[in-house]
């Protein structure tokens, strides 16, 4: 039994490997996330913490407690109004910790197509 977990515990870890290609990417994320956080809240006027480019998984984005905004790399692969989608989504998410009414009000403020965005964005797969 242990074994098989240390096996598998190793065989995850080699793929997590930072290509070149990433290092771009997030580099690029990077430029991008801090140009359309700052464009927007010019609007919005929210506090926010720290911004942090990750490699996640199965997530675009996420708003900690603290405040501060996660956002996968992988969205310099995005279009631009996929990325705006993205970086007003989690905005709002200082304000609005939930995605209820007035979750989609706040952000229609800035992306009025919100919720066509936010179902194209399931077509994008993170493979
Ligand atoms: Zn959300």
């Amino acid at each position: 039994m242990l074994n098989i977990f240390i096996l598998r515990k190793r065989k995850k870890a080699s793929v997590k490997k930072v290509s070149p290609q990433s290092k771009k990417l997030r580099a690029a994320a990077r430029a991008i996330v801090l140009e359309r956080v700052e464009y927007f809240n010019q609007h919005y006027q929210l506090q926010y913490g720290r911004i942090f480019i990750k490699d996640q998984k199965t997530r675009w984005g996420s708003c900690s407690s603290k405040g501060n905004l996660n956002f996968n790399y992988r969205i310099a692969m995005l279009p631009k109004e996929l990325q705006d989608y993205l970086v007003v989504h989690e905005l709002c998410h200082l304000q609005e910790m939930n995605h209820g009414p007035n979750f989609w009000k706040l952000m229609m403020e800035q992306i009025p197509n919100a919720k066509a965005l936010n179902k194209e964005l399931k077509s994008y797969s993170f493979k």
